[in-house]
């Protein structure tokens, strides 16, 4: 679980995509309760691991290289966050019906080079696969997965199960059966609304 500090709200993994996930590092964006979920390079870490970018031990070797060179890692999180709004508002607008933004376009395509030079073409079991160049340690390696995820995405025929949260307005990929899911999670949003709903009813009989 990524450390809420005082905000009283959980982060979920529920976006069924991983460039959507990032985009929901930000709780309630652009409300009163917003909350960033990636407010130091501990917590861009920890979201890695926590959605299985990384391991344990590559956390911990990421943190003391990001200790070691604590201007690059400061960096790299603002690199993040700049990626990290630019998707979300690609995805965000694509969700609405909107052509594609062509300013965030261009920030997401200008990453695209440096995150696929470590793109490599692996076998494993004579099965072969796209993987990562694990040489050395780059503070950056999170946000390589999370760019090829996005373009990857935007090509996909997945596209069209993207949706968001009616309440919170977090981005996932709806892939019920009747295409009927209109919360992050039913535990939050969803039950929230429902309790509103009673509220209204009772209210008005
Ligand atoms: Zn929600």
């Amino acid at each position: 679980m990524l450390d809420p500090g005082t905000y009283t709200g959980t982060y979920k993994v529920i976006g069924g995509e991983l460039c959507l996930d990032f985009a929901n590092t930000v709780s309630w964006r652009g409300t009163e309760r917003a909350h960033d979920w990636l407010y130091n390079f501990a917590h861009f870490g920890a979201w890695g691991e926590l959605v299985g970018l990384i391991t344990e031990q590559e956390q911990a070797d990421l943190m003391n290289a990001a200790e070691q060179q604590p201007d690059q890692a400061q960096r790299v999180l603002q690199k993040a966050v700049v990626l990290r709004e630019a998707i979300n508002t690609i995805f965000s607008d694509l969700r609405y019906g909107k052509p594609l933004p062509q300013p965030e376009l261009a920030i997401l395509n200008a990453y695209l080079p440096e995150a696929l030079g470590h793109l490599q073409v692996g076998v494993h079991d004579n099965e072969v696969s796209w993987v990562w160049s694990q040489d050395g340690i780059e503070l950056e390696r999170i946000l390589w997965r999370v760019v090829w995820s996005a373009a990857n995405l935007l090509m996909s025929e997945r596209i069209v199960k993207l949706r968001t949260c009616e309440a919170c307005a977090w981005l996932y990929l709806d892939t019920t059966k009747n295409h009927s899911r209109r919360w992050c999670t039913m535990e939050d949003c969803g039950n929230r609304a429902k309790v509103r709903r009673f509220r209204q009813r009772a209210q008005s009989s």
